[in-house]
C-alpha cells in the first residue's frame, strides 16, 4: 500500500474462519476493508472481493481508525499487537478485540492499551461464522460506552445484534465464558447421550427428534430459574433434588454398564448429593449453582 491509499473504514487482523467472515461482511456492506493474517495467503478470496491485503500488521492498523482483531486467543492477539511497530501504529486509534479468552486477559489488554494511548473495546462473538452478516449474529461488547457508540456505524455493518454490556472491560468475556460453559457442557451432554443411545441400539437420527424436544424445554426453564437464582428461592416444586439425583444415577449406571465413561454425569451427581447433604434435598436443581459457588 502506498501513502496515497485512501483510508479504510475498518481493518481486520486475523483471517481464520471468523476473521474471514467478519471481513467478508464488512465488504458486503460496502466498507473499504483492510485485512492481514500471520500466515499469508488467507486473504486471497477477500482481495478478489475488494479487500486491501496489507503486508504487515502495522501497515494494516495504519490503514483505518478502527481495527478489529479476531484470532484464536489473547496469547495470539498479544503476539500480534504487542510488537513495537504495531503498538505504535495503534496509538490514537481504536482497537476492538473479538478473540475469545478469559476476563482477566481483557483487563490486562485494556491496561496495556491505555498505557500506549490506544482506545480499547473488548468483545465476544456468540454465534457461528455462518451467521456473520445476517440478523442471526450476536456480538457482545464491554468498555467505554462512548467508544462503542462512536464505532456503531461500522460495527453495525456486521448485521445482527450488538449489545454493550457495561464499562467493566471484562464483562463481555465474562458473559462469553459463562455461555461457553453452558454450550460445551450441553454439547458434551448431547454427544454422551448419542453414545449411550447407540450402545442401546438407538441411532442418532432416531434420538434426534426427542433430543430436540428436550432442547425446547430449556428456554422457559432458564427464564424461570434465573429469577429463582437471583432471589435465592431455588424452588424444588415438581422436581426436587432428591428425585433429580436418582435419574442422574441411572445415567451413570447405564453408561458404565456399557463401558462408557460417565464422569460428566458423575460430576453433576456429586454436586447434587453435596447439596442434599447440606440439607437442600427439597430444593430444585438451581440450588446447585449456589452450592457450586460456595468457597
Ligand atoms: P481460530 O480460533 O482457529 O483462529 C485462527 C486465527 O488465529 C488465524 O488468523 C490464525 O493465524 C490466528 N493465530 C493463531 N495463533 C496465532 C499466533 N500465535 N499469532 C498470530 N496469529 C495466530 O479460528 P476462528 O477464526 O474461527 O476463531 C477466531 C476467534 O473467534 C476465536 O477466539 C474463536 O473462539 C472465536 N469464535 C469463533 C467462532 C466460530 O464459529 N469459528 C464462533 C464464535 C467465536 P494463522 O492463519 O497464521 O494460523
Amino acid at each position: 500500500m502506498s501513502d496515497h491509499t485512501p483510508q479504510s473504514a475498518v481493518t481486520v487482523l486475523g483471517l481464520g474462519p471468523m476473521g474471514r467472515a467478519l471481513a467478508g461482511a464488512f465488504l458486503d456492506a460496502g466498507l473499504r476493508t483492510t485485512v492481514w493474517n500471520r500466515t499469508p495467503g488467507k486473504g486471497r478470496e477477500l482481495a478478489e472481493r475488494g479487500a486491501v491485503v496489507a503486508v504487515s500488521a502495522e501497515e494494516a492498523v495504519a490503514a483505518s481508525e478502527l481495527t478489529v482483531i479476531c484470532v484464536v486467543n489473547y496469547d495470539a492477539s498479544d503476539a500480534i499487537l504487542r510488537r513495537e511497530e504495531v503498538t505504535a501504529a495503534l496509538k490514537g486509534r481504536t482497537l476492538v478485540n473479538l478473540s475469545a479468552d478469559i476476563p482477566d486477559r481483557s483487563r490486562s489488554t485494556a491496561d496495556w492499551a491505555s498505557g500506549h494511548g490506544i482506545r480499547y473495546l473488548d468483545g465476544a462473538i456468540m454465534t457461528p461464522t455462518t451467521t456473520i452478516g445476517t440478523p442471526a449474529s450476536v456480538f457482545l461488547y464491554s468498555g467505554p460506552a462512548g467508544l462503542h457508540q462512536e464505532h456503531r456505524p461500522v460495527l453495525d455493518a456486521l448485521n445482527g445484534t450488538h449489545t454493550h454490556l457495561g464499562e467493566d472491560i471484562g464483562r463481555a468475556a465474562a458473559y462469553d465464558i459463562a455461555l461457553l460453559d453452558l454450550f460445551w457442557t450441553a454439547m458434551a451432554g448431547f454427544t454422551h447421550a448419542l453414545a449411550l443411545a447407540r450402545a442401546e441400539g438407538i441411532s442418532a437420527r432416531e434420538l434426534a427428534p426427542f433430543a430436540q424436544g428436550i432442547g425446547a424445554i430449556l428456554p422457559p426453564l432458564f427464564e424461570q430459574s434465573a429469577g429463582e437464582v437471583d432471589n435465592g428461592s431455588y424452588s424444588g416444586e415438581g422436581n426436587p433434588l432428591t428425585s433429580a439425583v436418582s435419574t442422574m444415577a441411572h445415567v451413570v449406571h447405564a453408561s458404565e454398564a456399557h463401558g462408557i465413561d460417565a464422569s460428566l454425569m458423575r460430576a453433576a451427581e456429586s454436586t447434587a448429593r453435596r447439596a442434599i447433604g447440606l440439607g437442600h434435598g427439597d430444593d430444585g436443581l438451581t440450588r446447585m449453582a449456589e452450592v457450586l459457588g460456595r468457597r
